[in-house]
């Protein structure tokens, strides 16, 4: 049972948007919350990867006090968004956003959570108040348990919803609200594009989800040609490249290769850490791997914990004498 709410909190929804206006989750989540909470509540932001006329969101949009969107959104912009999103946040001294879980959010949120001091709950099946409290529902162990998360009063949230649970509570209908609508319009940031190009370059490769073996670059690799090399390595083993998540917050890599908690989840027969420390974020999104391998010069690293197999090394030139070896044996 969803218990409607009378506080003045102000709430945040991110949305992702097409030219037809929402995306069919988006536009599942916005109902939900307008069910959740009061229009004048409300305030949405819609991320569109085209070019989407505001007039399109008047009629999808309505009973929210505000809408902010930006057009032609393919992440070139992150951080310019990331920064609106924050003063939108202070100016409504908002304590709960909630945003549709893609590529985009999942990158926006944590580091809305952590500027808010607040805390991120990601892949939520879905959300109810009570007592003035959120209550967030979330399946753990693979799906084998349903956990419920309180957020504690005045705690800054951010939400990602993958996959909203079918809801079968009754929603209170609002009275109509024409929102006010902003057009946030952003500029990409020089420099920015050419890491973006490195990473279409890569884009081409083997699927991290699929593939038998995924190779895992951390920090220690930090730039173009490194990150190549293992590339290179990874076509020579067949083998796909994944990522930490610095070596996305860095431009370095795309977030379809993030692993982790804030990235994905896989489970290749072979997971080969290259400069990996073994954080628990990162270690949620790989702990399913059959064979862990771990290459780090530190002795003490937390991946070692977690591995079959390691090596405590320079990792370049662990790259270079299996380059070395998958040659020779190619030939
Ligand atoms: C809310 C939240 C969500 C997060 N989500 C994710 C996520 O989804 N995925 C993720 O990965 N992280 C995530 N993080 C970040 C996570 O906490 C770690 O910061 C991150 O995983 C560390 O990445 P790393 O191992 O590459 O870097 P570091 O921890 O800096 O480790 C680098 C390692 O490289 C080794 N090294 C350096 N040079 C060499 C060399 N030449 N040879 C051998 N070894 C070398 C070092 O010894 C070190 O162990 C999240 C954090 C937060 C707060």
């Amino acid at each position: 049972m969803i218990n409607m709410i009378n506080m003045m909190d102000k709430v945040i929804v991110v949305l992702e948007g097409n030219q037809k206006g929402l995306s069919s989750q988006s536009a599942e989540i916005l109902k939900y919350c307008k069910g959740v909470f009061a229009a004048e509540h409300l305030t949405a932001i819609v991320l569109c990867q085209d070019e989407v006329n505001e007039e399109v969101f008047k009629t999808e949009i309505f009973n929210v006090a505000q809408i902010f969107y930006t057009n032609l959104f393919d992440g070139t912009y992150l951080n310019q968004v990331l920064t609106a999103i924050q003063s939108v946040v202070e100016a409504l001294k908002c304590k709960t956003i909630i945003g549709v879980e893609n590529d985009y959010t999942k990158q926006l949120l944590p580091q809305l959570a952590a500027l808010n001091k607040g805390q991120i709950l990601g892949n939520i099946l879905t959300f109810i108040k009570q007592d003035n409290q959120l209550i967030c529902k979330k399946e753990i162990q693979y799906g084998k348990v349903t956990a419920m998360y309180s957020v504690p009063k005045d705690k800054f949230a951010a939400i990602t919803i993958a996959q909203l649970e079918k809801c079968t509570s009754e929603f209170k209908r609002h009275e109509t609200l024409t929102p006010e609508v902003t057009h946030w319009q952003f500029e990409a940031q020089e420099g920015l594009s050419v890491d973006i190009q490195s990473v279409v370059e890569h884009k081409t490769q083997k699927d991290i989800m699929t593939s038998d073996v995924v190779l895992v670059i951390g920090r220690a690799f930090k730039n173009k040609e490194q990150i190549d090399k293992v590339y290179e390595l990874a076509k020579l083993m067949n083998a796909a490249v994944g990522c930490t998540r610095p070596l996305v917050d860095q431009g370095l890599m795309d977030i379809s290769s993030q692993i982790g908690q804030t990235g994905r989840s896989i489970a290749p027969k072979v997971y080969i850490g290259l400069g990996v420390s073994g954080a628990t974020q990162h270690i949620t999104g790989m702990m399913k791997s059959a064979t862990v391998i771990a290459i780090n010069e530190q002795q003490d690293a937390p991946i070692f914990k977690y591995a079959n197999y390691g090596y405590v090394g320079d990792v370049f030139e662990t790259v270079d004498l299996l380059m070395t070896y998958f040659k020779e044996r190619e030939e």
